[in-house]
């Protein structure tokens, strides 16, 4: 069974995530945790390369390239250790996949929708989660609970509050396109109304 947590910055996947890891792992599932970018030693070179661009001078990526890097950093996740994962009969849940490329590639860096799909498709031979959780944020008060707790990466100081209401609105979009496979959360409840709220949909997916 593959889970998968969207959302913007400071929307409190991380949390999300671990809770519901350690809920599942107590109800005796084989749980694998992990992330995009970055979840293999390939992927942290790429997310290196994407998100901590050591010098300022440097030719920015650009966002062709940029869909490239995380297509090339999810597709070597995918094939060494999704799919594995999945064929042993684990629960596999990742913190980011497809739809934050949609959100940040696509509707963010304004890319076409139909490209970032194909190439998501084709990077992950087509494997789609059976659950994907958006944790949704307010892009005002995700960035000033990132701020708040000196987290983020340099590339965010150069992203709009525009760019990230328009990631905020594709997660929404892709969720009320597929209601049978999502769960919209308002990440501004409580921690605990949340790992509730979670934990009710995935119980129907995952009977005890
Ligand atoms: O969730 P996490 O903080 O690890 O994500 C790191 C950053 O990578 C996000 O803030 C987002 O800006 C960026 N990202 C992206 N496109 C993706 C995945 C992540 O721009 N497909």
């Amino acid at each position: 069974t593959f889970i998968v947590f969207e959302g913007g910055e400071g929307a409190g996947k991380s949390t999300q995530l671990e809770l519901l890891a350690e809920k599942l792992r107590g109800l005796g599932h084989d749980v694998v945790v992990t992330r995009e970018p970055g979840a293999t030693p390939v992927g942290a070179g790429i997310r290196k390369l994407v998100l901590d661009r050591e010098s300022a001078d440097d030719a920015p990526i650009g966002p062709r390239a940029e869909a490239l890097l995380y297509a090339a950093d999810r597709a070597h996740h995918v094939a060494s250790l999704v799919r594995p994962a999945l064929a042993r009969g684990a629960v596999v849940i990742s913190d980011r996949y497809v739809d934050s490329s949609l959100a940040y590639q696509g509707a963010g860096r304004a890319l076409a929708a139909e490209d970032v799909a194909w190439l998501s498709r084709w990077a992950t031979n087509g494997l789609k989660p059976d659950l994907t959780i958006v944790l949704d944020v307010d892009p005002t008060t995700g960035l000033s609970r990132v701020a708040d707790r000196g987290a983020g990466h340099d590339r965010l100081e150069s992203e709009s509050l525009r760019f990230h209401e328009r990631v905020r609105h594709a997660f929404l979009d892709l969720a009320a396109a597929e209601p049978a496979r999502y769960l919209v959360v308002d990440a501004a409840e409580p921690v605990e109304t949340i790992t509730e709220l979670i934990a009710e949909r995935v119980t129907e997916l995952l009977p005890p």
